[in-house]
């Protein structure tokens, strides 16, 4: 099965590049592998794109799968690259090829009760999409369209899967004009009476949806005042928590890793609890604290 044509073009400025992104990626620093850097996953797509490597080659089309789609490498890179695009690509191409590294299966996709009023995370099946198996998508996308036609509203829990029903769902002939918005909208995560909070701003919405991140902030220091401890890299990038983009698939160690990560940065700045304003990173958070285990 051929590459698809673009996929050397667009890595063939990493490839010339003394990988300058590398201190952004949230896995490359969660493994501490520089293979799963920005520019070594580059470097494996194109490998497998030119032939170099065979898709049969199950650790090089795994190492594709490390990528939470945070989009740090991307503001980090001063040719705006867009590596998490290009390794979608290739891990669509993988799998439509039959050589994924997550198998379908193993991917959850919660289907809520009818009943119920919050949409959980994942049940959009962006994790699915994230994974590179875009037929599966597909259908679970239309089946959505159907059930989620009927109701008055969507409330989701998390904001992957509201970008990906308003951004993705179009694609695959699925649009939703029912009003959508997040759980977080109308009441805020539940918060302590006393001590400083550790506030975690989901990359995906601080960059995707950056006026509607900005909004929660101001609600969030409007109730908390000075005991907000806003969580961020230290050039006020937004940190990831590990749960985005299929990861915590591919690699739960990894992604749990990344996880208490920023527990550990939390304690450090003296918060007693970390909220967030995204259900899936509140479940992955949670997973990852020592207290889970
Ligand atoms: S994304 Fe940009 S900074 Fe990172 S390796 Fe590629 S060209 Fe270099
Ligand atoms: S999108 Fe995020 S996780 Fe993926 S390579 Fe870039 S910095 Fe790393």
């Amino acid at each position: 099965m051929s590459a698809p044509r673009d996929l050397l073009q667009a890595t063939t400025t990493c490839a010339y590049c003394p990988t300058l992104c590398l201190h952004a990626c949230p896995v490359s620093t969660a493994e501490a592998s520089s293979t799963v850097s920005p520019h070594g996953k580059m470097m494996t797509a194109r490998a497998l794109a030119s032939g170099a490597l065979p898709l049969t080659d199950r650790h090089a089309v795994g190492v594709l799968s490390r990528c939470t789609s945070c989009g740090a490498c991307q503001v980090a890179c001063r040719h705006a690259i867009d590596v998490s695009g290009t390794l979608h690509a290739a891990r669509t191409w993988a799998a439509t090829g039959g050589h994924a590294a997550v198998d379908p299966i193993s991917v959850a996709v919660p289907i809520e009760a009818e009943t119920a009023r919050v949409l959980p995370p994942g049940a959009s099946g962006v994790w699915l999409h994230d994974a590179g198996h875009a037929a599966a998508f597909a259908v679970v996308a239309k089946r959505n369209a159907t059930r989620w036609g009927r109701r008055p509203e969507l409330v989701f829990a998390s904001v992957e899967d509201l970008i990906a029903v308003e951004t993705l769902y179009p694609t695959v002939g699925a649009t939703l004009r029912v009003p959508q918005r997040l759980e977080v909208d109308e009441a805020l995560p539940p918060l302590p009476a006393t001590g400083q909070v550790a506030y975690l701003e989901p990359c995906a919405l601080s960059r995707r949806r950056p006026e509607h991140a900005a909004e929660l902030r101001r609600r969030l220091a409007a109730v908390l005042g000075d005991r907000l401890v806003v969580l961020s890299r230290p050039d006020g990038e937004p940190l990831c928590c590990g749960a985005g983009g299929g990861y915590a698939e591919a690699s739960p160690a990894g992604a749990k890793r990344a996880g208490a990560r920023i527990l550990e940065l939390a304690r450090d700045r003296g918060a007693a609890a970390v909220i967030t304003t995204c259900g899936g990173c509140r479940a992955h958070l949670a997973a990852a604290s020592p207290r889970a285990e």
